[in-house]
């Protein structure tokens, strides 16, 4: 990118609420059932019904005002954002609008070299989701709409302009996922369509104060397009200005496979959408126990367990942000360290962590698989880590049992056994190896005795070669000396 520019970038999130039903009525939400079977006259806007308000859904709500620091409005107000779209028969959508449930709130991002910043968050509100257009059943004349998602409770997070970088954007949109999933508030699946992400970029000449004209990049699946959308659309931007234009606001679209951002519409400001309080919903009022209660029920969230990890485990910032990256990586790794009845690790936390981070992480991707697939159980490595340290194997045999258990989901114990892939640490056994070889290469020991010490390696590599790998090494290196010296 040209140096002389930097980007602004604010995201809109809309992450879907983890409850059973809607945010108006009582139909199921459901996922993959057959088309329009979820839904009811409520969710279809029919004269005369009456919504009703989903407390699930709210109290998904403040859990998330709380996580992120924010303050959770006593009173907020639901409002009609009137539009036409075929997949809205309503013509309007419920929304928050003036006075939202959540405001003025924070995510610590996790940048490389364990630095962190801290992005505002300008809002949250609670809203339903559309229905969906479907244009391809095969024929090129007919389009199809699907309502089963009208009235899908959604939580809408809007980040202040505070992103400078297509990676702060990505670190941002991940740290946000691990805290609606350390919360249960959303599964936050990009790729499932459970959080989607609206990207609004600018660009401006650096040391500027004031923000350029930004565009909305819609249609964003993944953390990784979010990312090159983000690069695309500020090159282009920056590529205009260059060329003596001007930007124009609009909603754009990116396509994935062309790799470029395409105008969608130009962009509508508020007022095109006539929002007005809905008159069949009351102001949501929220009591202080309501609030207090939910406070009792946060879990520790992804920084505190960071943090924990740094101070209790001396793992690096670095590390700690990764292990934490979900839930489950944390409980992973907490029980590959075999914690004592106080909470003490039994195993080597820096070297767990390497192996989870490394070696399973590693293998994982490779499969394209998640971690609650792992053929590995946590205790399984920590059972290996703990043979390693124990110096029972070395860690270049640990990778040949590791690429065992991952293929049978055995036990790493089991498998040294029945391979005997045991260290020898037999003083006699190895000592007599040594002998062999020493006799065997008697001209490399003329020359380690005129003082070529290099072939001190040599020595070494043929003890090891003789024995698999499995003679311990450091003991290998003593032993050697003391029959040359
Ligand atoms: P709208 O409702 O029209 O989308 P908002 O005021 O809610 O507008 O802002 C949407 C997003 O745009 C926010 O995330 C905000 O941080 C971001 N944003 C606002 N101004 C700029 C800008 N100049 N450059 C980049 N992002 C911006
Ligand atoms: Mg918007």
């Amino acid at each position: 990118m040209n140096p002389n520019y930097e980007m602004v970038i604010g995201l809109e999130v809309h992450a879907q609420v983890k409850c059973s039903s809607k945010l108006f009525s009582a139909t199921s939400v459901d996922f993959g059932a057959a088309p329009n079977t979820h839904v009811n006259p409520i969710d279809l806007g029919m004269p005369g019904v009456l919504p009703v308000l989903n407390k699930a859904a709210v109290d998904a709500g403040i859990k998330l005002g709380l996580a992120i620091g924010a303050r959770v409005n006593r009173i907020s107000v639901f409002a009609r954002k009137n539009y036409f779209y075929p997949d809205l028969p309503k013509g309007y959508q419920i929304s928050q609008f003036e006075l939202p449930i959540v405001e003025h709130g924070h995510l610590d991002i996790d940048l490389a070299e364990g630095d962190a910043k801290r992005i505002g968050i300008t809002r949250m509100h609670l809203e339903e989701d559309a229905g969906k257009s479907v244009h391809d059943l095969g024929s090129d004349d007919q389009s199809h709409v699907d309502l089963n998602r009208a009235g899908v409770p959604l939580m809408e997070i809007v980040s202040e302009p505070d992103l400078r970088t297509s990676e702060e954007a990505g670190a941002y949109l991940r740290k946000l996922r691990a805290v609606l999933q350390f919360i249960d508030v959303s599964s936050a699946d990009m790729e499932k369509g459970q959080m989607r992400c609206d990207a609004n970029v600018s660009v401006r000449r650096k040391g500027d104060e004031k923000l350029g004209t930004r565009c909305e990049i819609k249609n964003l699946n993944s953390v990784r397009n979010v990312m090159r959308a983000i690069e695309h659309e500020a090159e282009r931007q920056i590529d205009v200005i260059e060329n003596g234009g001007a930007i124009d606001q609009e909603t754009r679209l990116y396509d994935a496979q062309q790799n470029e951002t395409r105008v969608l519409r130009s962009k509508e400001d508020a007022m095109d959408y006539r929002y007005f309080p809905d008159p069949d919903l009351l102001p949501l009022k929220l009591t202080e126990e309501r609030i207090e209660a939910l406070k009792e029920e946060m879990p520790e969230l992804p920084d505190d367990i960071k943090a924990r990890f740094v101070e209790k485990y001396s793992l690096s910032a670095y590390d700690a942000g990764v292990l934490t990256m979900t839930r489950m990586a944390a409980d992973f790794f907490e029980k590959t360290l075999n914690l004592n009845t106080d909470g003490m690790p039994q195993n080597d936390p820096k070297l767990c962590a390497n192996w989870m981070m490394v070696e399973l992480f590693g293998a994982l991707n490779k499969a394209g698989r998640e971690l609650g697939e792992s053929p590995v159980s946590p205790e399984q490595l920590g059972q290996l880590v703990a043979m390693i340290t124990e110096d029972v194997i070395s860690g270049k045999i640990a990778k040949q049992v590791f690429a065992d258990m991952l293929e049978t989901g055995q036990d790493p114990d089991k498998i040294v056994e029945e391979k005997g892939l045991q260290q020898v640490t037999d003083t006699g056994e190895i000592e007599k190896i040594i002998h062999q070889i020493l006799a065997e290469n008697a001209d490399n020991v003329t020359k380690y005795k005129e003082g070529k010490h290099q072939v001190f390696g040599f020595f070494v590599g043929q003890v090891m070669k003789a024995t698999q790998g499995k003679a311990n090494p450091s003991m290998v290196n003593e032993l050697l000396k003391k029959a040359l010296d």
